[in-house]
């Protein structure tokens, strides 16, 4: 015999899940979490939070998460550090299966997250944990007074490089265009560290080494020039990509693959929601995931009781 379909499987297991799951167990659903084989999601990683509410002097990224965790697990969500390979949403319940079981749902949150875009360069994938990083937070450590080169104009390169100046001797941020994305604060903080250093103008072509990385080889996108920048070290921030692969042809998406929703976290199927970065490109904060998981959970729940057969409705 087939086992009971849960009420809610949640996929991902960042803000935008765990506090769904904390949502979905106070409202008695049964929910299973399937969290990925890293739970916590791209926060975990993330040094300093320092503006979620309720923590003035901010908190620890992995700390914030394993605290969502314990909280949804006191609500009894049922947490697996597993990962969906394939679902279907074309029938009830819906199905959705890891490399070694299927399981069934009532209803889904989809909050896979997003991942960290590549360049696809040349050295890139060859030095890959060896020299190349999308992590300072876990990487920087081994850089302590060597040279590291970040890649990217936006908050995280900015964020990330500022954290990797407390190892590194210099940080030399090579972004393409002439300002930076990041945040005007960030700005301020990164153009007055004296360890910080910019290279503009320039894309990066190729990550260069031999056994160990040596630099990373860029060209000036408005003079031409090609020139080499020695580096022990290259972070790469140029943007997320959202974790929406399986669900193709099941959920509707827009061009750049992310879920769309209306404003209660509802997608084109019913019975199917998502929240966090995976449907919301614009603000890729942990507050905002965690309102979206919230909401998510809330309609899921009003969903669910609108079906007959559920809690023993006929
Ligand atoms: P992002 O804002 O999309 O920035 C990506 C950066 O990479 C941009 O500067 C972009 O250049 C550059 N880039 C993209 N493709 C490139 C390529 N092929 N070659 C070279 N450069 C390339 O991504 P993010 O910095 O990861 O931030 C994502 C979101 O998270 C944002 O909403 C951000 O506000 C948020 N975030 C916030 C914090 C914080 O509040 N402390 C920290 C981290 C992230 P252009 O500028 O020319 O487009």
């Amino acid at each position: 015999m087939m086992d009971m379909p849960y009420d809610l499987i949640i996929l991902g297991g960042g803000p935008a899940s765990l506090t769904a799951a904390i949502y979905a167990g106070r409202a008695a659903l049964r929910t299973l979490v399937l969290g990925s084989a890293m739970l916590g999601g791209q926060i975990a990683t993330t040094n300093l939070v320092e503006n979620y509410p309720g923590f003035p002097g901010g908190v620890n990224g992995f700390e914030l998460s394993n605290a969502f965790l314990q909280q949804a697990k006191e609500f009894g969500a049922e947490i697996l550090s597993a990962t969906a390979s394939r679902v279907d949403f074309s029938d009830r319940p819906f199905v959705v299966e890891t490399h070694d079981q299927m399981y069934r749902a009532r209803a889904v949150i989809v909050a896979t997250g997003a991942f960290p875009r590549k360049l696809g360069i040349p050295g890139e994938k060859e030095f890959f944990g060896r020299g190349v990083s999308t992590c300072a937070t876990c990487d920087g450590f081994f850089y302590k007074e060597k040279v590291t080169a970040v890649i990217g104009g936006g908050d995280s390169a900015i964020d990330e490089g500022l954290f990797l100046t407390k190892f590194a001797r210099e940080v030399i941020v090579i972004h393409r265009r002439d300002e930076l994305r990041a945040s005007k604060q960030l700005q301020e903080r990164a153009f007055a560290n004296p360890k910080m250093r910019f290279v503009w103008d320039s894309v990066a072509e190729e990550i260069v080494g031999d056994s160990a990385v040596k630099g990373v080889r860029v060209r000036n996108v408005k003079s031409g020039e090609t020139r080499s920048v020695e580096a022990d070290g290259v972070f790469i921030y140029v943007g997320l990509i959202p974790a929406t692969k399986i669900f193709r042809e099941q959920i509707e998406m827009d061009e750049n693959g992310y879920i769309l929703t209306d404003d209660h976290q509802r997608t084109n199927v019913p019975g199917v929601f998502a929240a966090g970065d995976v449907q919301n490109p614009d603000f890729r904060q942990v507050v905002v995931a965690a309102g979206s998981g919230a909401m998510a959970a809330i309609e899921a729940e009003r969903y669910l009781s609108t079906q007959p057969d559920f809690r023993g409705k006929v």
